[in-house]
């Protein structure tokens, strides 16, 4: 399995290697209704979700949790998706997009929430995003794609070149600006909502790979640490298909993403920015992104590209950083008076249309999946878990449908 990022993302690098909560390993057989294979933010989710509805889980994690793409997170915490609606409404129709873009702006509602109700301290903070356009005919575009959000009723508002200025410091054609958005520290985010877990019953264990899982009539057995763990359903939540799942893989694109922190800027310096309190990204494909953090630093990310091998994978975050950090640096010469403290990247899976699979999979009985998010998933996670529970409990409704693995030809019927 390829490790899920390289070099200490923020969150990680200024924790002590021992810092954060452990987990024992599974070391004798069990029995739950639900065992969740992967401890990231999407298993967290679901295990907070299962078990404060009562269902008695276990999370089983191969590393640590919160330590796999989770931790490589940028978290910004959108409603939108990565993919414009305009071009959901050309896959699937505007009610389907309209109704993906209701879900993913409940699930970030509902997630800051439940991150506030249960005082899970993540530096959270709530934030406007802004979608900007450097030039034409990108701003045409975005124009374009604000009327036909607001024909559908989503909300936003538009930037115009000097109002883009203004909010950001940035030159550029024009913007959407889209409230209700937020950022957080994802690292404490999935801890935090793991430890909310266990206080309703889940069990967790760390260092605990699910080497195998087999499904019968009566329930699933999965193999961990030379133990079985027999339960009736099984979610897989480890970010992408893992070689386990390989006929899968192909449903899936995975993509290296590039993040660089600064140093804490000054408050002086920071004036001399011009961005002011939101979380900006492009109209750019692979985009660019950047927010502040809660202690004045600068994150910057973006430059996908395809995976690359493990041996090229450190020069590539070298060239990686440097890309979005130049990139950056056109936009904010104030940049060259500042240093960079950590550079990372991680590794993600996309799907064609941007949205993640979320449900079963006919070839895997017993088995519900929550996969390929983009960069999408701290809120596509936190959907996924409620979903997942309607699937449980065999609550069907239409929204199924727009998440399966079959919803090019569901959607389009
Ligand atoms: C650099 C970067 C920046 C990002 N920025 C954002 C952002 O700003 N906003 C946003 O919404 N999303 C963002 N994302 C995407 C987001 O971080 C991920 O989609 C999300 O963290 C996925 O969480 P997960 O729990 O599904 O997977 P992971 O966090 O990767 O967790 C999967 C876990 O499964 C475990 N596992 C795998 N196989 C097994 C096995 N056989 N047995 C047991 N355990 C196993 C792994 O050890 C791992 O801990 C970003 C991603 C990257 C890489």
């Amino acid at each position: 399995m390829p490790g899920l990022r390289i070099a200490d993302p923020l969150w990680l690098a200024h924790r002590a290697k021992r810092e954060g909560p452990r987990y024992p390993e599974l070391a004798s057989d069990l029995r739950v209704d639900v065992a969740i294979v992967g401890g990231g933010v999407t298993g967290a989710a679901v295990a907070w979700m299962f078990a404060h509805s009562g269902v008695r889980v276990a999370v089983l994690d191969a590393a640590r949790v919160g330590r796999g793409s989770t931790a490589a997170s940028t978290a910004l915490l959108m409603q939108e998706p990565d993919i414009d609606f305009a071009e959901l409404a050309r896959r699937y129709g505007p009610k389907n997009a309209r109704r993906v873009w209701r879900l993913s702006t409940a699930a970030t509602r509902d997630f800051v929430r439940t991150l506030e109700s249960l005082d899970i301290r993540c530096d959270l903070e709530h934030r406007d995003s802004v979608y900007y356009a450097l030039g034409e005919p990108s701003g045409r575009r975005l124009r374009d794609e604000l009327r036909r959000r607001r024909r559908a009723g989503i909300p936003g508002r538009w930037l115009d070149a000097a109002a883009l200025r203004r909010a950001t410091g940035i030159d550029g054609a024009g913007a959407i600006r889209t409230s209700g958005n937020a950022q957080a520290d994802p690292y404490l985010a999935c801890t935090g909502l793991l430890r909310a877990a266990t206080r309703r019953g889940a069990r967790i264990f760390e260092r605990s790979s699910v080497d195998r899982i087999d499904a019968d009539a009566g329930g699933v057995t999965l193999a961990v640490n030379g133990f079985a763990i027999r339960c009736a359903r099984v979610v897989i939540a480890t970010g992408y298909a893992t070689p386990s799942f390989e006929p899968l893989a192909v449903a899936f694109r995975m993509l290296q993403t590039y993040v660089v922190a600064t140093q804490r800027i000054p408050a002086r310096l920071r004036r001399d920015f011009g961005l002011g309190n939101v979380m900006l990204w492009d109209t750019g494909r692979p985009y660019h992104y950047a927010r502040w953090t809660i202690d004045n630093r600068l994150l910057l990310g973006g430059g996908d590209r395809p995976r690359v091998s493990e041996r090229q994978r450190a020069k590539a975050l070298r060239d990686g950083a440097v890309g979005v950090w130049q990139y950056f640096e056109r936009r904010y010469p104030a940049l060259q008076q500042v240093d960079i403290d950590v550079a990372w990247e991680g590794l993600f899976a996309t799907t064609p249309d941007g949205l993640p699979y979320v449900g079963p999979h006919p070839d895997y009985p017993k088995h519900l999946f929550a996969l390929g998010y983009g960069g999408n998933g701290m809120t596509f996670g936190f959907l996924a878990a409620r979903l997942l529970l309607e699937w449980y409990r065999g609550k069907r409704t239409s929204d199924h449908r727009l998440f399966g693995f079959d919803r090019t030809v569901a959607l389009n019927r």
